[in-house]
């Protein structure tokens, strides 16, 4: 199941639309912010029936 979550960059602060796969249970995974194309580290919490719980966003030199 995707999911889509808005999300704001940790580096521009620019908001956008993230793609969250949530039927792979919680991840962490790389992706590059759709405006200034820095990889931005997702942590995304699921439950164990595929409710997404929360989404940590991380600049990857942090
Ligand atoms: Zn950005």
């Amino acid at each position: 199941m995707i999911l889509t979550q808005s999300v704001r960059c940790p580096y521009c602060g620019e908001f956008f639309e993230s793609s969250l796969d949530v039927s792979s249970g919680s991840q962490e995974y790389f992706e590059d912010c759709y405006v200034c194309c820095r990889p931005i580290i997702f942590f995304t919490r699921v439950d164990h029936e595929g409710d997404l719980l929360s989404v940590e966003i991380r600049r990857d030199d942090d």
